[in-house]
């Protein structure tokens, strides 16, 4: 950050060219607590649509999305350094399926459901979901328009009204994004962007919102954690990953080759599924190195002009992260099978590299690295993979590779992570249907999928009489219907007599 602008502007810098690409307002803590306000007068109105006509609407946005995804792809090109190609794949087409996806199914899985009572025959329960209110999403910089984004219409859906942190990392694509949504005749207080740091973060979580969905580092989790505790306010927690990718000796090594090299360098490795850990069984080991150090070496570094592989990293301290983790890697050991060094040109780029040679417990191994690098590790046998792999407090997702599909499920079973791919990458946050989060200090909640749809809502139970009783355990109490109570209890809930054996089956 360049210490010459003023405290209330964020400076946005292109990470290939190094330029200053403009300067973006932060929001007040007023500021922000007057959006949550304005969002909550919003969502009233919106709330109370059908949810046939919320559908109609979103999806008419997407059509304005799509007619935008060059300009799109563009800016995420500009701001984050990725491919444009990659910012299509990966940022504006899910999110587009996400929105599809609700569009088909938000009316089924937001309709209220009946609960049959097993007991109480004579009432009747029904499940309804209702907006929360607002929800503020705090988002980082890595994925700047598919995970916020997918969070605001998952919200929007279900009825909600939504303030956005983007990351002061990059901002410019959430206010494209609400440039077009203004533009479109949508309310504008429904979804609003408050720029800034971590204390607008904290603002927002102080504000008043129903919920908040984070997704960023463990460390800065914790603290939203503790915010939202203080607050009262559930949170999602979308946090760090390091995903091992365990590749047993009758996988298909090309498809597992072209697989880890495509998840270790995508986004120049900046993903929270990113491929951090080759756990490579050894009758295989020196077969898979050759052929993923085949396709590392032919990947372009990039941008913006022309067509690239790998961008630069997102910002200077990022590609020190990553030097020091190389560095201290090679000092311990480890073999560097290409790149290995920071690339010689302008921008924060890192050399695409591939790691042999690496232990458990490297540093390289056992932090996060956020960049271009694929540590690959040798391993005995399934249980020494797993030993390793579930050795971290991390737990977002893993990868399988092994034509045995049995084997593969079995080893899904026992690692210790939110979501197991096997024979393929990043699959699972790419799919709208399915739940994506982690476990451990991974987080907590889930997004996509049914789940975070239902989550978005505010569950409400209604018992109503479908015919008239007085109930028996009401008052008096009496020696008699404590003896009939005493007798009910232990025969309506046990095993061993009819009556409980029949209520079962009910
Ligand atoms: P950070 O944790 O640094 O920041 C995330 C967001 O939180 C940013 O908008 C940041 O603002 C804001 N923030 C910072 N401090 C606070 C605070 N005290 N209170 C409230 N908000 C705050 O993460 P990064 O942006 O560096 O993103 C990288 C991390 O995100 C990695 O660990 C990665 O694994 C994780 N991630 C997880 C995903 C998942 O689905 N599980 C997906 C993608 C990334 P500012 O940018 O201004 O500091």
């Amino acid at each position: 950050m360049n210490e010459r602008i003023a405290p209330s502007l964020l400076e946005c810098v292109a990470p290939a060219t190094s330029q200053v690409i403009g300067h973006v307002k932060i929001a007040s803590p007023d500021e922000v607590r007057s959006a949550v306000e304005r969002a909550r007068a919003a969502q009233r109105g919106w709330g109370a649509l059908p949810v046939a006509t919320r559908v109609e609407r979103l999806l008419a946005f997407r059509e304005k999305l799509l007619e935008a995804r060059d300009e799109l792809a563009e800016a995420l090109t500009t701001e984050c350094g990725k491919p444009r190609q990659e910012a299509l794949v990966t940022e504006v087409a899910p999110l587009a399926a996400l929105i599809g996806h609700y569009g088909i199914h938000a009316a089924d899985v937001l309709a209220p459901r009946t609960i049959p009572l097993r007991l109480l025959k004579h009432r009747r329960s029904r499940v309804h979901y209702e907006p929360r209110g607002v929800i503020g999403i705090i988002s980082p910089w890595n994925f700047p328009l598919l995970i916020p984004f997918g969070d605001a219409f998952t919200a929007l859906f279900a009825g909600n009204a939504v303030v956005i942190k983007p990351s002061e990392h990059a901002p410019l694509i959430a206010l494209k994004v609400k440039e077009l949504w203004d533009a479109s005749g949508h309310d504008p207080d429904l979804l609003q962007i408050v720029p800034g740091r971590g204390d607008t973060g904290q603002a927002l979580i102080e504000s008043g919102v129903q919920k908040i969905v984070f997704t960023g580092g463990v460390e800065t989790g914790r603290r939203v954690a503790a915010s939202c505790g203080r607050a009262l306010v559930e949170c999602v927690l979308e946090l760090g990953g390091k995903a091992p990718a365990l590749v047993c000796e009758d996988a298909n090594l090309e498809l597992a080759a072209r697989a880890i090299t495509f998840a270790g360098f995508l986004n120049a490795g900046q993903a929270c599924i990113s491929v951090e850990r080759v756990l490579a069984h050894e009758a295989i080991h020196d077969r898979l190195v050759e052929r993923i150090v085949h396709h590392a070496q032919r990947l372009r570094l990039g941008g913006p002009e022309g067509i690239w592989d790998v961008g630069p990293l997102i910002f200077p301290q990022q590609l020190e992260t990553v030097e020091r983790l190389v560095n201290d890697a090679i000092e311990r050991g480890a073999t560097v099978r290409c790149g290995g060094k920071r690339a010689e040109r302008t921008g924060d780029f890192f050399e695409p590299t591939v790691l042999t040679g690496c232990e458990p417990d490297m540093p390289v191994v056992q932090e996060e690295i956020f960049g271009p690098v694929v540590p690959i590790l040798r391993v005995r046998d399934d249980e020494h993979a797993l030993q390793i792999a579930n050795s971290l407090p991390l737990g977002l997702n893993a990868y399988v590779f092994s034509k045995n599909p049995d084997r593969a499920q079995r080893l899904a079973a026992r690692l210790e992570v939110g979501s197991v791919v096997i024979n393929d990458v990043v699959t699972d946050y790419g799919s709208p249907e399915v739940p994506f989060g982690g476990v451990k200090n991974s987080g907590y909640g889930r997004v996509h999928g049914t789940e975070a749809l239902r989550a978005m809502s505010s569950v409400k139970h209604v018992s109503s009489d479908r015919m008239p009783a007085v109930s028996a355990l009401w008052y008096p109490y009496g020696e008699r219907s404590e003896e009939t109570v005493r007798r009910l209890v232990g025969s309506l809930f046990s095993r061993r007599t009819l009556l409980g054996r029949v209520l079962d089956r009910l």
